[in-house]
């Protein structure tokens, strides 16, 4: 007979289990499977990161990045249809960008550049709210003049399309021209979501604050083509005041904030390997 009960592991298993378990932390997730045309697109954005050799499959960082990331998809979930994913990518600037159909790509030198979890969440709410508020969808519309049925159409066409739309996709998220009022109104949506995920939503105001008087080369993408981030900011303490019960009670002075630390040998990356083709 079998015995059923659990019995603790044998010695020998648990540096095995142990490394198992690490190993499982700090991977990148797996994409959501193709169901519309959201996460056909959002699939080819990730296969032409990963085929440029950007997607970081394992690091450390993802453990620093986790405890955010669920806390943020705890609340903005509820408002989209496919599963938020938070992946690690290597790029020369600090940034963060999502695409359509849930994944958002966290670029490895934000994680540095941050001074506080605040700041982070802050980051990371405003991408997500890009998502709900199908910005980069309304963009590629925009920019190829078709209208989202016939992305949908030209996508059934074979994946050429649907690849070279995808780096068309890229460069405009990496270069984030998105009108004042689409940033202003994922800054105030980010900051519903950060209140309701327990991040002082004041946080994406002391990253703009600091970024004010900073050279401007090392400013991250998200922030840097935007010299408007004073009304940004106006924007989102009006939405602060004409909310008192949600936003009151949290602290607007940045010496309140939550270090944000980073595993100190975070430097065993492996990246996802390009496809086969
Ligand atoms: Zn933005």
């Amino acid at each position: 007979m079998r015995n059923l009960q659990f019995s603790k592991p044998a010695a020998w298993m648990t540096p095995l289990l142990l490394m198992v378990s690490i190993l499982c932390v700090a991977q990148a997730p797996l994409p959501e499977p193709v169901t519309d045309q959201e996460t056909e697109l959002g699939r080819a954005v990730y296969n032409e990161l990963r085929d440029k050799g950007e997607i970081i499959e394992s690091s450390p960082l993802y453990e620093s990045l986790r405890p955010v990331t669920e806390a943020i998809s705890r609340v903005a979930q509820s408002h989209y249809p496919h599963p938020f994913k938070f992946f690690l990518v290597h790029e020369p600037h600090p940034n963060a960008f999502a695409t359509p159909g849930g994944n958002v790509y966290v670029v490895d030198s934000l994680l540095y550049f941050v001074k506080n979890t605040e700041q982070l969440a802050g980051t990371l709410c405003h991408e997500v709210s890009h998502t709900i508020h199908r910005d980069a969808v309304a963009r590629m519309e925009q920019d190829h003049k078709i209208k989202r049925r016939e992305i949908g159409a030209a996508i059934l066409l074979g994946p050429t399309l649907a690849q070279a739309m995808a780096i068309s996709m890229i460069g405009d998220l990496n270069s984030l021209a998105y009108s004042r009022e689409v940033e202003s109104s994922a800054d105030v949506t980010g900051s519903d979501i950060c209140a309701a995920a327990g991040y002082n939503p004041w946080g994406l105001v002391w990253l703009f604050q600091e970024f004010q008087n900073a050279d401007s080369e090392q400013l991250p993408q998200l922030l840097s083509d935007h010299p408007a981030n004073g009304s940004r900011i106006q924007t989102l303490e009006q939405h602060f005041r004409d909310n008192p019960s949600v936003f009151s009670k949290f602290n607007p002075d940045s010496k309140s904030a939550t270090p944000f630390s980073v595993p100190k040998d975070a430097s065993s990356v492996q990246f996802l390997r390009p496809r086969d083709r």
